[in-house]
């Protein structure tokens, strides 16, 4: 049986939930048994033949995977450079990776005795493709969202509605990703015996960076598989935007012991690295710190909190980051880089342009860093770009932006 699931050893925390220095367990006691109860059922659950014949059947019958390998010929002949192509994640149902790691955490719920799940969301996607797992395995859902992505998403918005979501409007502090967490998290501690949180990314406290990581390996296993199917090799390059870092630590997963391939993190830098809270490239600016129950690479203002940061693309805009790319920043095993606004912009239009395809801008930014890199490189060297989502939610924002 071909592989779909499994962690790299370097990507599996310790007993304490601990990649080298980053991550950690939540110290609140009726949290922590909570925590535990969720561990323990995913570990068992991820042992039993059953589920993944359940969750691999809904991934092929319901999602729609194996997401295809697309090669951008005609975008690759333009840039006259490395020969791109796409993991195409913006084709799964409900247009994103997202849908990847809500159906395990849907599952793990209803498995747990739950009646309801409960989470945070950016953009909305994750908010969706829970809606939609719960909608699909009769479960309740709740999402948090802040009240400027709200008027920013408005599509997402309808659809987690028609879903049957409730939606609870976050709007302290920036309104945005941050404070909904906070607002989920509060909601979570006073139903935990009826409910299960699920978090959006690989970030947050153990068990969630490890089990959202695991759901997401599936993205990186087809990869490999395809592209050597594809091309017989595997690809000089892959790269994937970082918000929390699920999608990316989806596809680099399973490229972590191959030396040969460069694996580049992609992080917002909004309007400019050296602008004043105007971006969210925390691998690249920030500093260890703590946020929301776990230790990462984390943006800071002057007084030591977590900073306003800005992204064109609200699913990225997160001063926090996966514990587990902070381990990979430090162990040298993945690079971060960072793509503009307005690089984001030209690139969303470039691959619209030039295949058809319209991307997320959260996926833009790598498919910014993919033109620029592609540049510099000769014809016969690859990239794979993971497409972590379809652009059909930003259409409206990108055209208040630029004359087309
Ligand atoms: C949410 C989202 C992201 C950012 O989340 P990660 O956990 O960093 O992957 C990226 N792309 C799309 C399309 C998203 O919806």
């Amino acid at each position: 049986m071909t592989k779909l699931y499994g962690l790299n050893d370097t990507v599996v925390p310790n007993q304490d939930g601990l990649f080298g220095e980053f991550g950690g367990k939540i110290g609140h006691p009726a949290l922590a048994a909570a925590m535990q109860e969720i561990e323990d059922g995913f570990r068992a659950m991820i042992a039993d033949e059953n589920f993944l014949k359940e969750i691999e059947a809904l991934q092929l019958h319901y999602v729609g995977r194996p997401s295809p390998i697309y090669h951008a010929r005609r975008l690759s002949e333009h840039l006259g450079g490395a020969q791109i192509y796409l993991k195409r994640e913006d084709l799964n149902h409900t247009g994103s990776h997202k849908i990847n790691h809500c159906l395990g955490e849907v599952l793990l719920a209803k498995r747990l005795g739950k009646k309801k799940v409960i989470a945070e969301t950016g953009a909305g996607q994750h908010g969706v493709a829970l809606a939609t797992a719960s909608a699909l395995l009769g479960l309740e859902c709740e999402i948090h969202m802040g009240v400027v992505d709200i008027a920013k998403e408005h599509p997402n918005v309808s659809r987690m509605k028609i879903l049957g979501a409730t939606l609870v409007p976050v709007s302290r502090g920036a309104g945005t990703l941050k404070e909904a967490v906070d607002s989920a998290f509060e909601s979570y501690l006073n139903q935990l015996d009826d409910s299960m949180f699920a978090i959006g990314s690989v970030v947050g406290p153990a068990p969630y960076p490890e089990m959202v990581g695991y759901f997401q390996s599936i993205v990186g296993h087809e990869a490999r598989r395809q592209f050597s199917e594809l091309t017989g090799g595997l690809p000089d390059v892959v790269t994937a935007c970082v918000g929390g870092g699920s999608n990316a630590l989806g596809l680099f997963n399973a490229f972590l012991d191959d030396d040969t391939v460069r694996k580049v993190g992609v992080e917002p830098a909004g309007e400019g690295l050296d602008s004043h809270h105007r971006h969210a490239a925390t691998l690249t600016l920030g500093v260890k710190g703590e946020i929301q129950g776990f230790k990462c690479y984390v943006l800071l203002d002057e007084n030591g909190e977590p900073a306003p940061v800005h992204s064109i693309a609200s699913g990225l805009d997160y001063p926090g980051v996966g514990p587990q790319h902070s381990y990979l920043k430090d162990s040298g095993q993945v690079e971060y880089q960072s793509a503009t606004d307005q690089e984001c912009l030209d690139a969303f239009m470039l691959l619209s342009r030039m295949e058809g395809i319209i991307p997320a801008l959260e996926s833009s930014h790598a498919v910014a860093f993919a033109i620029r890199e592609a540049k510099k490189l000769g014809k016969d060297q690859k990239i794979l770009v993971n497409l972590s989502g379809r652009g059909d939610k930003d259409l409206d924002f990108v055209l208040s932006q630029i004359d087309v």
